[in-house]
């Protein structure tokens, strides 16, 4: 089993994750827009699942309701 990513990993402060979307830093990255979230994201591992492997992190578990700067809408 993979671990789960924790907000205070050194690759999730860069890139700004947050387990909770909503809690991202606005002002730091103002790309994030309101909606958005892990679960929606073409990197999220398992459609549907509350959380899955993110190949940014190194496949580490990250929540469907997370985000991150890297994030890219699923297609
Ligand atoms: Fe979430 Fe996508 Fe960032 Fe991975 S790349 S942490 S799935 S927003």
């Amino acid at each position: 089993f993979a671990a789960d990513l924790t907000e205070a990993d050194p690759q999730a402060t860069a890139l700004g994750y947050k387990a909770d979307a909503t809690k991202v830093d606005k002002k730091k990255f103002p790309k994030y827009a309101a909606g958005q979230n892990c679960g929606t994201c073409q990197l999220f591992a398992k459609a549907g699942a509350a959380s899955a492997p993110c190949p940014i992190f190194g496949g580490k578990n990250v929540a469907a309701k997370g985000w991150c700067s890297a994030y890219a809408k699923k297609a």
